[in-house]
């Protein structure tokens, strides 16, 4: 089995060369580690090679890991769809959140978390592909919800994030991240803060970072199949 160091190392060459080839600055892109039904040994194998950042999408899994990874300090995402009873633990326990999609959970997420920690990073989730099954805010109604989130204490609001229709050609990949990427752009000058375009998966990831993600998240391409 390969290490997942070398796994890592060649995914950072990987984004690299896709920010030269697509006229991003160096250093763009982040790389967060999707670690979900991944063990907690790999977890520690990426840390030890430098990753720092690691997201999940399942509570009770998110919630044994970062307890039983305690000892280092990484920064938690959470990516996955969120229940209004999930939240209390969601803003104790992590630093990011990407897949707030309405105002009722920015709400909780603002109200628990606590105020003495830095304010919790949040991204907008998009719905791209206006399929009714997926998470995400209406691309209409992203503006107002960026605005009202914006305005609570205790975040801060980031950018956007979307999980686009499953799609294998590459222009068609571009196309949709070219849509999110426009209305980030946008919303940019009404949100000078925001700075992170979360967008990007293993069988994606070029396609988003030629539309200018700033984070991408890997699971398989980094950790292989999940358990
Ligand atoms: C699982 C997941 C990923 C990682 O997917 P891979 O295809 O394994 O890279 C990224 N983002 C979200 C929201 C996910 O649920």
């Amino acid at each position: 089995m390969r290490r997942i160091a070398d796994n890592i190392s060649e995914i950072r060459e990987r984004i690299h060369a896709f920010e030269q080839r697509y006229q991003r600055p160096a250093d763009a892109v982040k790389l967060l580690a999707v670690s979900k039904k991944q063990p907690e040994a790999l977890i520690r194998e990426a840390f030890a090679a430098g990753q720092r950042d690691f997201g999940e999408n399942y509570l009770q899994e998110a919630e044994e890991k970062i307890t039983a990874l305690a000892d280092l300090e990484i920064n938690w995402h959470f990516i996955g769809p969120i229940q209004s009873n999930k939240t209390r633990s969601i803003a104790r326990l992590c630093q990011w959140v990407h897949s707030v999609d309405r105002l009722k959970i920015a709400r909780r997420l603002s109200d628990q978390r606590d105020p003495a920690l830095p304010p919790l990073n949040i991204c907008i989730q998009v719905n791209l592909s206006g399929e009714d099954s997926k998470s995400g805010v209406d691309p209409s109604a992203t503006e107002e919800l960026c605005r009202q989130v914006a305005a609570l204490p205790n975040l801060a609001v980031r950018g956007l994030m979307s999980i686009p229709a499953a799609e294998t050609d590459f222009q068609r990949q571009r196309a949709q991240f070219q849509r999110l990427a426009t209305r980030f752009y946008r919303l940019q000058e009404s949100f000078p803060q925001f700075d992170t375009l979360s967008m990007g998966m293993s069988n994606d990831f070029e396609a988003a970072i030629a539309e200018g993600s700033t984070m991408v998240r890997l699971g398989t391409a980094l950790f292989g199949p999940r358990i």
